[in-house]
């Protein structure tokens, strides 16, 4: 029997009105075809990719639109057929430009000629990591980190352990609940596809307590000789924190500025596993992913949307925002950003698209009243409230002291803090200054 351990800190955020309850029992659903679709040319952490489609050219679904360039980078390819439009800048969630593939939909879905890994049961780890990379796969629980580098493992590295995240902690969400209540056949073939190329001879998925459906599912897709424990996991959050997941199914810590791999460890999403699952058995490229929409809509759903929606599309088809609703959120509400623009389009890394009334979204920040709240629930140890003072007056050098760098931008503290002060925020601007000032100082000494 396995042992669970606790992370320190963590909180259990309500979740109020149209919270999980409200989409965790909706099956997944088909969104529309929208009528155009803008493909950002970079969805994932690493290079963006190189367009391979110019205006006015035809594509078919599943045909590869963007070429991955450099190590870390994973290709694009179309989600629906008909002509580009463009290929040009789009703004995306975080409210940066990306390059990206613009194309009106011909509304005949015509789809590329797939080709299926012809051995499934054979196929190396080097193999699945091309596969990989050519078909788009990323880690789908938002991270977007290129899977094809997470299966790349350094020869130096030796790992013996795969975990797979289907915590889903975050309020509201209930994109990868569907998916392993729904397609739990479809995401342990695709860990024993991992573990059996990566001869890694620990498999663990953890998922939390409150989706008893989706542990019951995924503990009978799993035979005896499987090597694979489905684990329950106490709500709390963020449990699905790579770190806070590693500790709590192994009790192995990751050291600061390190990663799970350190310790032999690799961490995947459920969603990232379904995709490879697809990917080795259809050839089928990521084109598609669960979305949650939630919160303050009229009809909240589970839709099995196509990359390069537009939010508004999926909006409308859940008929539309409560006028009650104050914030618009593309993600979780802890982790997700808050985007003012309904064009934004739906990438790999999207499991929801949350409409907030003025409760759940943030109310005007008070004066801290050193309740210490938002250290107790710091999953990283740290001082929020501190983080915070150093970074309203300045203080950079100081907060790096204090360990800005290792926040995991989970929300946690702010959400905890009875004076509703946007410590992740502090916390956000605190990372981006301090990386800068390390860059600029680098380079400094490079041009000496
Ligand atoms: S956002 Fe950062 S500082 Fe706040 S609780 Fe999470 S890790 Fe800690
Ligand atoms: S939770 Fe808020 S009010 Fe309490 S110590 Fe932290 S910043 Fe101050």
């Amino acid at each position: 029997m396995s042992i669970i351990h606790r992370f320190p800190g963590g909180i259990h955020p309500h979740e109020g009105k149209g919270g999980k309850a409200a989409t965790a029992g909706l099956p997944i659903v088909e969104a529309p075809l929208p009528s155009r679709v803008t493909i950002p040319l970079q969805q994932h952490i690493g290079a963006p990719c190189k367009p391979l489609v110019q205006k006015g050219d035809y594509v078919k679904v599943g045909q590869m639109i963007g070429e991955p360039v450099g190590f870390v980078s994973a290709a694009v390819h179309a989600s629906v057929s008909g002509t580009v439009v463009d290929v040009m800048p789009c703004i995306v969630a975080n409210g940066t430009q990306v390059n990206a593939v613009v194309i009106d939909n011909d509304h005949t879905d015509t789809w590329e000629d797939l080709t299926p890994v012809q051995n499934p049961e054979a196929i190396t780890a080097q193999e699945l990591s091309e596969l990989c990379r050519k078909l788009g796969i990323v880690g789908m629980g938002g991270a977007t980190f290129p899977t094809s580098v997470k299966l790349a493992v350094p020869a130096d590295k030796k790992v013996d352990t795969l975990l797979i995240n289907g915590a889903e902690c975050e309020p509201y969400l209930s994109a990868d609940h569907r998916l392993m209540a729904e397609k739990a056949e479809g995401i342990v073939c695709g860990v024993r596809l991992v573990k059996k190329a990566l001869n890694i001879p620990t498999v663990k998925i953890g998922v939390e307590l409150n989706k008893p459906d989706a542990i019951d599912a995924l503990k009978a897709c799993i035979k005896a000789d499987d090597g694979i424990e489905v684990i329950g996991l106490k709500v709390n959050y963020p449990q699905g924190g790579e770190k806070q997941l590693t500790y709590a199914l192994t009790g192995r810590k990751v050291r600061t500025g390190g990663l799970p791999l350190d310790i032999g460890v690799i961490v995947m999403n459920v969603g990232t596993c379904y995709a490879i699952y697809r990917a080795v058995y259809e050839g089928r490229p990521v084109i598609d992913r669960v979305v949650t929409v939630g919160g303050t809509v009229a009809k909240p759903a589970n839709y099995l949307a196509r990359i390069g929606s537009p939010v508004e599309w999926l909006l409308d088809t859940s008929e539309g925002m409560l006028p009650e609703t104050r914030m618009l959120i593309y993600g979780g509400p802890m982790m997700g950003m808050a985007i003012s623009r309904h064009d934004i389009p739906v990438t790999k890394g999207c499991s929801g698209v949350l409409a907030l009334d003025k409760l759940a979204a943030l109310a005007e920040e008070g004066a801290c009243i050193r309740c210490g709240r938002c250290v107790e629930a710091c999953p990283m140890l740290l001082s929020p409230t501190m983080l915070d003072k150093y970074m309203r007056k300045g203080m950079y050098e100081e907060a790096e002291q204090a360990g800005a760098l290792n926040c995991m931008e989970c929300g946690a503290c702010t959400w905890s803090c009875p004076a509703r002060r946007n410590l992740t925020q502090s916390c956000r601007v605190l990372k981006k200054v301090i990386t800068q000032r390390k860059k600029e100082e680098a380079a400094l000494k490079g041009g000496k």
